[in-house]
């Protein structure tokens, strides 16, 4: 519901009114490496609140709070596989954290422990070695134990396994996984610092309710097989353009007759030769050739005639220049394709006005101040960059 919301702000629709959806919004939401602007899902933002509850819990064992919901939901607070029976609000968070573990969209072996002296980590049911807990995976020995409880120096004293078991001869076949457990966890190496215990999906170890987002979002939104371009010196609505237009989602007549509008000439009115897509009129159109001539011979640059943005995006990508060259370059395209785009809404299609071919030194007049002036604002934060550095 919010996010439908979110969604019809987005594109310029209001309380009452909604407007026409260009990209599903999925696809906006997901990352700028996966094609979309990178705003990020409400449903991950919720996910990755409710999962730092479990992050909370363990790293905090002795808090009151911890101890009251382990009296309530068990040793495990209903988390894992001990999945609780209650009702109510903490049923929920335990729900959300494990639909994000079984569908392994956050891996179960986050949350894990380095040991230090041993003494605050459970040496059958907290995940120290391999990626699930011992209990697991040694399920036949974790029954036979007294303690299942057990800390990690409960079971390694003075450099020695000391066991617990329920029954004086294992057998055969558990003592056989006796020594297979110990050949995994020996050497241990206890010491006098503190057990930590840590998230590993961090730089740091902690737990971070962003890069939990960034995660699921990775897992949940769609990818686009492309990746967007975003320059922070050039203003949001023209980054949100180029997007736009790499994704040929631009309201051209073409693509305004192909999603049902009543458009009665779907022709390029200044060339009446070629059908209006975003290809014919910011490249193909012979108004938009003169125009990147002139906007060539100004920036000095050697790029070749382009037909379609697929063509100058290619030779772009190959283009052996240095990175601040690039930059520079880039902006003033953005540039171009966005007063073409301000003065084609200006002078013709859909708004009705005359074709003013003869403005064209004007409209070059403003690709000029309008890159200059966003060229600018690269140079202040290169020299920041540089200083930096
Ligand atoms: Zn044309």
């Amino acid at each position: 519901m919010l996010e439908k919301k979110c969604a019809n702000f987005f594109w310029g629709g209001s309380l009452d009114t909604r407007k026409l959806a260009w990209v599903k919004w999925p696809n906006v939401l997901a990352s700028q490496e996966k094609g979309g602007l990178g705003v990020g899902s409400l449903k991950s933002f919720n996910l990755a609140l409710l999962l730092k509850w479990r992050w909370r819990m363990i790293s905090n064992p002795n808090a009151l709070w911890v101890q009251f919901i382990k009296s309530l939901h068990g040793q495990e607070g209903g988390f894992g596989l001990n999945v609780s029976s209650s009702k109510g609000i903490w049923s929920k968070i335990v729900g959300s954290s494990n639909f994000l573990h079984s569908n392994e969209i956050i891996p179960n072996d986050s949350i894990r422990y380095r040991v230090g002296c041993g003494s605050s980590t459970r040496f059958w049911k907290d995940l120290w070695i391999g990626n699930s807990p011992l209990y697991i995976r040694y399920n036949r020995l974790f029954r036979l134990d007294n303690e299942q409880d057990c800390f990690i120096s409960d079971r390694f004293i003075d450099s020695q396994w000391s066991w617990n078991w329920s029954r004086a001869f294992l057998g055969t076949r558990n003592s056989a996984y006796l020594a297979d457990m110990i050949n995994e966890i020996t050497p241990l190496d206890l010491n006098s610092d503190r057990d930590i215990c840590y998230w590993s999906l961090s730089n740091d170890g902690m737990f971070s309710v962003s890069d939990a987002r960034h995660i699921i979002d990775a897992r949940l939104l769609p990818a686009l097989d492309t990746h967007t371009q975003w320059d922070k010196c050039i203003p949001r609505k023209v980054n949100i353009f180029m997007w736009r237009f790499k994704l040929d989602r631009l309201p051209h007549r073409l693509n305004l007759s192909s999603r049902r509008m009543d458009i009665p000439l779907i022709g390029c009115p200044l060339c009446n030769a070629n059908m209006e897509s975003s290809d014919h009129l910011f490249f193909g159109c012979d108004f938009a050739k003169d125009i990147w001539n002139l906007v060539r011979v100004w920036s000095e640059s050697s790029f070749p005639a382009c037909s379609t943005f697929a063509h100058w995006e290619v030779w772009f990508n190959s283009w052996q220049a240095s990175k601040e060259r690039k930059r520079r370059l880039y902006v003033i395209f953005a540039a171009s394709l966005w007063w073409d785009m301000v003065v084609s809404q200006l002078l013709f299609p859909i708004f009705g006005l005359n074709p003013l071919i003869e403005k064209k030194r004007s409209i070059f007049d403003n690709y000029r101040s309008f890159s200059f002036f966003w060229l600018s604002i690269i140079d202040v934060v290169w020299r920041a960059v540089v200083m930096i550095g």
